[in-house]
């Protein structure tokens, strides 16, 4: 191995202690996995008052007791502390940045009761953006390589190249952005532009439509930029729709913007080792995974009928997630031989469309509305088809989970999707799953009865589940995939570009 780097990998959620959706599983594993390739990696989060020191074993570190971080024309005294992600082969140290005022809510971005993001959200993350890099001069920990990722931390490399450019302690230090979803872009007035303390001169490069946008800043600013998938990569470039409107800031570091696929955390996500699922199973033991689909069905009081194909989605319910198509056509599905079941929470709008939907079809639709990490793992042991109709996905994570457990994907191709399904061929026997292109109800159908027709075939069906099961997505791949990067960013005749304030 080449010499070992210090990283520092930001991040708004992490496993076990705050988690929204994937961001979260990404940031509890990928650090892992870049540890286990032996560099040293930490990580820092807020701390939202919802994480309990007791239950983590947080502790306080002495010299980050105090941090005075200015906000506006405000000066917010913070501390930071410390705990660690415990794997199964390594342990990631995390520093939880804290102040009373900004993080001890019950949510992380949005309100529960009003479900409105919070309105100073703009402040939380201008707090920890300068926050970070306060905590680590105090702790005199210098990393080589800061991952930025997602707009709550994306300020982080502007304010390097700013306010910070003249601290020795700084000198050299790279950064890297991931984009996980760019719909997410931190959009704020310009009066948030004043609260960052950022220089002035730096806004009509950062702004767009006169706004002060996070994540725009951070493309503009952070040595590299990557995304979750290489088909995402290339669809934000590419398509100002799918880039929500950064497509052109995009273009602009067109050569520094690359496509890494996230993993899975098979030490999680696997059926032969799924402590929430009643009944474990492997390849070698297919036919155990019945068990689990009667669970499933007896948990949503649904019948069982080894005939009938469970369709399952376990979704952040988002207009991105493609609940738009099931709206379109969920009377057509429901004349199919099928049982429908999802697993979500989200838009208010799809909740109720969901309730609904079970309310008119009782015996055939199950809904769980709201988030069960249990549950989730119950429905990928016990359902046949996963669905996901997303009019974008950077990555997702579900997909692939499904694949692991023989759950058959029918899925749009876009992002991640396109990267990780297979259209499955019944005379060659190859390929994992069903896969539609166009952004329609009825295309979305036809592939959902391809996939009907195709479990009628028990053979031809047991081949297609133990294709899926034996893809290996594992998180080492792409860990190794970063660190090439992080090397790349190390090494001066190869440095990347960076933008200059201009
Ligand atoms: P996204 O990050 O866009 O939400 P991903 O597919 O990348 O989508 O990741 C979603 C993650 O969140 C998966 O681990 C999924 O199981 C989980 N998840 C989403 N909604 C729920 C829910 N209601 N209950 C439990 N887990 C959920």
């Amino acid at each position: 191995m080449t010499q070992p780097l210090n990283i520092l990998f930001l991040s708004s959620e992490v496993v076990p202690f705050a988690k929204t959706g994937g961001l979260a599983d990404v940031s509890f594993a990928l650090p892992q996995a870049i540890k286990e390739l032996g560099h040293e990696i930490r990580v820092m989060m807020p701390k939202y008052g919802f994480i309990s020191e007791r239950k983590f074993g947080i502790h306080e570190i002495v010299r980050l007791r105090e941090i005075d971080i200015p906000v506006g024309d405000k000066l917010q005294r913070g501390s930071a502390k410390a705990s660690f992600i415990v794997g199964q082969k390594v342990k990631v140290q995390v520093y939880f940045l804290e102040n009373e005022f900004y993080y001890n809510r019950d949510g992380l971005y949005v309100d529960s009761k009003t479900k409105k993001d919070y309105s100073d959200n703009d402040e939380r993350f201008i707090f920890f953006c300068k926050g970070v890099l306060e905590s680590l001069k105090k702790l005199g920990w210098r990393p080589d390589i800061i991952h930025c990722n997602d707009w709550q931390t994306a300020l982080v490399p502007v304010y390097l190249k700013t306010l910070y450019k003249n601290e020795p302690f700084f000198n050299g230090v790279k950064t890297v952005l991931t984009i996980h979803n760019i719909g997410y872009q931190g959009i704020f007035g310009k009066e948030s532009f004043y609260k960052s303390g950022l220089p002035d001169e730096i806004f009509r490069e950062i702004e767009h439509n006169g706004n002060f946008n996070f994540l725009k800043a951070g493309i503009l600013y952070s040595d590299v930029i990557t995304t979750v998938s290489p088909t995402y990569a290339k669809e934000i470039i590419s398509d100002d729709e799918l880039g929500a409107g950064l497509s052109a800031t995009l273009k602009k570091r067109r050569k520094d913007v690359y496509g890494i696929l996230n993993g899975v955390d098979y030490s999680v996500w696997s059926p032969e080792n799924d402590k929430y699922i009643p009944v474990p199973y492997s390849i070698q033991t297919i036919e155990t995974k019945y068990e689990n689909k009667k669970a499933l069905l007896k948990h949503f009081g649904l019948e069982y009928n080894e005939e009938i194909p469970v369709v399952a989605q376990i979704s952040r319910l988002a207009e991105q997630k493609g609940f738009d198509l099931i709206a379109e056509v969920i009377d057509e599905m429901m004349k199919l031989d099928i049982q429908y079941i999802v697993l979500g929470t989200g838009d208010p709008k799809y909740e109720e469309m969901l309730e609904k939907i079970k309310r008119k079809y009782p015996k055939k639709v199950g809904v769980h509305i709201g988030f069960s990490e249990e549950l989730a793992h119950l429905i990928e042991a016990g359902a046949d088809i996963f669905l996901m109709p997303s009019r974008y996905e950077p990555c997702g994570l579900n997909q692939m989970y499904s694949l692991r457990y023989g759950t058959v994907p029918v899925v749009r191709k876009t992002g991640g999707l396109a990267d990780t399904v297979e259209e499955f061929n019944s005379k060659t026997g190859r390929g994992t799953g069903f896969l539609f292109e166009k952004y329609s109800g009825q295309d979305l159908l036809k592939a959902l009865k391809k996939a009907l027709s195709t479990y009628k075939i028990r053979k031809v069906w047991l081949k297609l589940m133990k294709n899926g099961m034996t893809k290996d997505f594992s998180w080492t791949t792409s860990a190794k995939k970063y660190v090439e990067l992080y090397q790349k960013l190390m090494t001066p005749q190869k440095k990347a570009r960076t933008v200059k304030a201009k």
